[in-house]
């Protein structure tokens, strides 16, 4: 199978993989044990704490240690609106967030918290004047992804950070999920950063939370107060030492591969973009590319692609608060033929020019195949 479905996980480096079952060997212990080896398991967690923060030039910060992305989110989200109650009861998001966010925040309006939409460019940032004219006295909390699983889009996070200073009440929260090693965004100002691993050629199970001041974070599970007792739980040390490895790795190649892949980006859009019935979402971030097969459904298109041995996704439907169609192609104005024949191309470190000429092929020979269904 080619693999062009990257937004949704990646292949673990070698290394990563290796670094997880060398330290799961070498170091089983509890990093909460007061022995000799629990003591030099959480020497091993502290050092791979140090390394993430440094790598991701958030020296001042801390970070927590979790199981995915979605776990960051929902401790950064509850835990700051528990908090914050007091202050105000209004939350601004954009309108192009993972169901990991949206959901957490559709919950929290059963709570008290008003949750407003930032209207959202064509581009796919969100509107900056908007997200002005929404900051009033009430809002305690902000949410914006670093850059969007669907089309790419890359948030204008400094001058978010900028915005937000005169606001000194709001906590400004980012899901870099999908940014790592994708964009040279500086989160130094924000307020927590969601991070996973699995999405930068990591292992999956681990995930991390950034945190600028943890004394406003508050648990939202109880237990043994392990990770500054923000999250509890036996920490998942191969995990977090993998995880140290693997962004090593993203971000000293992150150059190389992001430049390689706009190259392939260009290519495979030029190579549609004389099909009458295929429609392109705007280029964002490199390795992103949304199509829509107009008049045939997405999963179809998927379907066929994946006979001919190649891997991509639909533009998910998921569960949301607006329909059943996709949350960002919506925001986007698209009518509901684009966003119901979408398809997301997402390639990789490991993406071929030889992976691309055969997706061009394999593209072309569906569109040729769906013949009058296309409209
Ligand atoms: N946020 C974004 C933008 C994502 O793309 C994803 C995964 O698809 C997540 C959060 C959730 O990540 P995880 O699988 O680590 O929970």
């Amino acid at each position: 199978m080619i693999y062009f479905d990257n937004a949704a996980t990646t292949a673990p480096y070698k290394e990563a993989l290796g670094t997880y079952i060398t330290v799961s060997e070498k170091y089983f212990y509890n990093t909460a044990s007061i022995h000799q080896s629990g003591k030099d398991a959480a020497k091993l967690l502290e050092a791979a704490r140090a390394q993430i923060l440094d790598l991701m030039g958030l020296k001042t910060y801390d970070l927590v240690f979790t199981a995915s992305a979605t776990e960051s989110n929902n401790i950064a989200i509850q835990s700051m609106l528990r908090r914050k109650k007091q202050f105000g009861s209004t939350i601004l998001t954009s309108e192009l967030e993972h169901p990991s966010i949206v959901n957490v925040l559709e919950a929290m309006k059963k709570d008290g918290f008003t949750v407003k939409y930032i209207n959202t460019n064509e581009d796919g940032t969100v509107n900056l004047d908007h997200l002005k004219s929404l900051l009033d006295s009430d809002v305690v909390f902000v949410t914006v992804m670093a850059l969007n699983n669907i089309i790419g889009s890359i948030q204008p996070i400094e001058e978010i950070i900028r915005m937000l200073k005169d606001y000194p009440k709001v906590h400004f929260h980012v899901d870099a999920t999908q940014a790592i090693g994708k964009t040279d965004l500086n989160y130094n100002g924000v307020d927590t950063i969601s991070i996973s691993a699995h999405k930068f050629n990591g292992v999956k199970g681990i995930g991390g939370l950034f945190i600028r001041d943890l004394a406003t974070m508050r648990p939202i599970q109880y237990g043994g107060g392990h990770e500054y007792n923000v999250r509890s739980g036996t920490v998942n040390l191969p995990g977090a030492v993998s995880m140290s490895k693997a962004l090593r790795l993203t971000l000293g190649e992150a150059r190389e591969v992001k430049e390689r892949l706009s190259q392939f980006n260009e290519k495979i859009r030029t190579a549609v973009q004389d099909l009458e019935f295929i429609y392109l979402q705007p280029k964002a971030a490199s390795y992103i590319v949304n199509m829509s097969f107009i008049g045939a459904k997405g999963e179809v298109v998927v379907n066929a692609l994946s006979k001919r041995g190649i891997a991509v996704s639909t533009t998910s439907a998921c569960a949301s608060k607006l329909a059943t169609l996709n949350e960002t192609l919506l925001a986007l104005n698209n009518e509901d033929k684009i966003i119901e024949g979408s398809i997301r191309i997402s390639m990789g470190r490991h993406t071929t020019e030889d992976d691309v000429n055969k997706l061009i092929t394999a593209l072309r020979e569906v569109y040729e195949e769906l013949g009058d269904v296309l409209k």
